[in-house]
C-alpha cells in the first residue's frame, strides 16, 4: 500500500516485496470505504543489536522460524541449503522466554511423529526429520518472576513425552527464591499464574534428563553480548564476531555466545517495589556458552505506513485506545480510519486478546456511523461504490483473489491434508495458489 502524505521514520515498505502483489493505495481505499481499519500486525523483528547478529550463519529470528514451520510463502525456502540444515547442527539458544521462544524451543524439541498429524507442512517435516538438535537453551535476561511464557505453554513443553527440563543447580535456585519471593509478595502482579508456573517448573518434567531423547532449560539473568564464530578455542568459538565484509566473504556458522551476567534492580516506576517488576542490570560476570544455532526471539515491531500517524516509541499506530486513528496523542481522529490488534496495542497478548480488540473496535465504527448518519454527515456508505476488483485487474495485471478463491485453496489443503493422515497439507508457493484458481 502506498500513501500520498509525508511518511512517518519507520514507514518502510513491503519487507517481502512479491512480483504477484498489487498495491492499492491508502487514499484509494479511504475514496471507496467509509471506514479503513489497519490491522496489519508486527511484521519486523525487534534486533538485538549485538556483534555477529548479521554476520554469523544459523542466526535467525524466531518470527522467520515460526513463518517457516507454518507454510508461510515468503519463508518455505528457509531450509533449503544452504540456507540452514538441522543435520548439522546439535545445540539451540533461544533468546528472550516469552511465548514465541517457547514455540521455536517446541517444534525443536517435539519429535517429528508428534507434528505428522497437525497441518505442518511435509518439506518441513522433512527437515525436521533430519534434525540433529538435542538440547534447547531459552535464555532470559531477568529472574524466573520476570518470565513472559505462561503457564499452558510451559505446561506443554514440560509434559511433552522424551523431552525433559533440564535445569542447573543455579536456576534451580533463582526458581526456589522466586517461589519464596512470590510467597512473601502475595499482591504482586499475576501472583496467582506465577506461583502455579514457578510450581510446575520446579516439579520438572514427567521425563528424566537422563532418560530424555532431547533436553531444554530455562536460564536466567543472562543477556547476550556478542555471537561468536565456531572453530575457536576449546570452547568451540573465536575470538570475536565478524565485521560486514568479513561475514560477506568468509561465512562462518554460530559456535557460541558471550553473556553478560545480570542481577536484578527495582524498577524505577511506581510499582517499583513489585519484584515482578525489577529490571536487568549488566554485572562485571561473564561467560561464554557453546551453541551451533541460535534465535532471536525478543518481540516484534509493528511497520508504519506513509501518511498514518505512527507512535515510534511504541511501534504503534497512534490511536485513542479505542481503535481510532488520532494525528498525535489525545488529538482528533482522523476521520474514517481505525486500527486494532498488535498495530494498535504492540505485540502482546495471545489470539483471544487480538479478537476482543477486533470486536471491540468494530462496536466503535458501528457507533461512529450511528452518530455520523444522526449528525447528518460523515459517513455515506451508499455513495461510495466499492472498489471494483475487476478493475483494479485490469489496472494492475494481477489476479484479485476472493473469498471464495481462499475457500477454494482452504479446501484443497484439507483434502491434500486427509490423503495423508492429517489436519491439512499447506500450499506454500503463491504461485501453486493462484494456479489452483483458474
Ligand atoms: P514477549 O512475550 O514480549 O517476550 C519477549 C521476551 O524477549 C521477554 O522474555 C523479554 O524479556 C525478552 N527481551 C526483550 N528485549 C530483549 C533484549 N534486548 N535482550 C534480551 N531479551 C529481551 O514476546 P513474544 O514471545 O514475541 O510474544 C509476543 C506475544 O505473542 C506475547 O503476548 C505472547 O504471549 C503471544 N504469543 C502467544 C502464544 C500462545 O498463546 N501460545 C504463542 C506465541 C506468542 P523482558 O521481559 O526482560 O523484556
Amino acid at each position: 500500500m502506498c500513501g500520498s502524505t509525508s511518511p512517518s521514520p519507520s514507514a518502510v515498505s513491503n519487507p517481502h516485496p512479491s512480483s504477484l502483489a498489487a498495491s492499492v493505495s491508502l487514499d484509494t481505499l479511504r475514496q471507496h470505504y467509509d471506514a479503513v481499519f489497519l490491522t496489519y500486525g508486527a511484521s519486523l523483528d525487534r534486533p538485538l543489536g549485538i556483534p555477529g547478529e548479521d554476520t554469523l550463519l544459523n542466526v535467525l529470528s524466531a518470527r522467520t522460524f515460526v513463518s517457516w514451520y507454518n507454510g508461510h510463502p515468503y519463508h518455505s525456502g528457509l531450509l533449503s541449503p544452504p540456507s540452514l540444515d538441522l543435520s548439522k547442527l546439535d545445540h539451540a539458544t533461544v533468546i528472550g522466554q516469552g511465548n514465541v521462544a517457547l514455540d521455536v524451543a517446541r517444534i525443536l524439541v517435539k519429535g517429528v511423529d508428534a507434528l505428522k498429524p497437525f497441518d505442518v507442512p511435509e518439506p518441513v517435516l522433512a527437515a525436521l526429520a533430519q534434525s540433529r538438535i538435542r538440547h534447547v537453551d531459552i535464555v532470559g535476561r531477568r529472574g524466573p518472576l520476570q518470565l513472559a511464557a505462561t503457564t499452558k505453554e510451559l505446561r506443554e513443553m514440560l509434559n511433552l513425552p522424551g523431552v525433559a527440563l533440564a535445569t542447573s543447580s543455579d536456576d534451580a535456585a533463582l526458581l526456589d527464591a522466586a517461589a519464596a519471593q512470590v510467597d512473601a509478595h502475595p499482591a504482586m502482579d499475576g501472583a496467582r499464574a506465577k506461583k502455579r508456573a514457578l510450581g510446575l517448573l520446579r516439579a520438572g518434567s514427567k521425563t528424566l534428563a537422563a532418560d530424555a531423547a532431547r533436553t531444554w532449560s530455562l536460564r536466567f539473568l543472562r543477556s547476550p553480548l556478542e555471537l561468536l564464530p565456531a572453530g575457536g578455542d576449546g570452547a568451540g568459538a573465536a575470538a570475536h564476531a565478524p565485521g560486514a565484509l568479513e561475514g560477506i566473504t568468509h561465512p562462518q556458522g554460530v559456535g557460541a555466545v558471550r553473556y553478560a551476567h545480570n542481577e536484578l534492580v527495582s524498577s524505577s516506576s511506581s510499582s517499583g517495589s513489585d519484584p515482578s517488576h525489577a529490571s536487568a542490570r549488566a554485572t562485571s560476570t561473564t561467560s561464554t556458552s557453546a551453541t551451533s544455532l541460535v534465535f532471536k526471539s525478543v518481540g516484534y515491531r509493528s511497520i508504519g505506513l506513509p501518511g498514518v500517524p505512527f507512535d515510534e516509541r511504541r511501534g504503534t499506530v497512534r490511536n485513542d485506545g479505542q481503535g481510532r486513528v488520532v494525528a498525535r496523542e489525545g488529538g482528533e481522529h482522523v476521520s474514517g480510519l481505525y486500527t486494532s490488534g498488535w498495530l494498535a496495542r504492540g505485540p502482546t497478548g495471545v489470539v483471544a486478546t487480538t479478537m476482543f480488540d477486533a470486536f471491540a473496535a468494530a462496536d466503535v465504527v458501528a457507533g461512529d456511523l450511528v452518530a455520523a448518519r444522526a449528525a447528518g454527515g460523515g459517513f455515506a456508505v451508499e455513495e461510495r461504490p466499492p472498489l471494483d476488483a475487476r478493475a483494479l485487474e485490469g489496472s494492475s495485471g494481477r489476479r484479485v483473489v476472493s473469498w471464495e478463491d481462499w475457500e477454494v485453496i482452504d479446501r484443497v489443503e484439507r483434502e491434500r491434508g486427509q490423503a495423508l493422515g492429517k489436519l491439512r497439507e499447506k500450499v506454500t508457493s503463491v504461485d501453486e495458489m493462484l494456479a489452483l484458481l483458474h
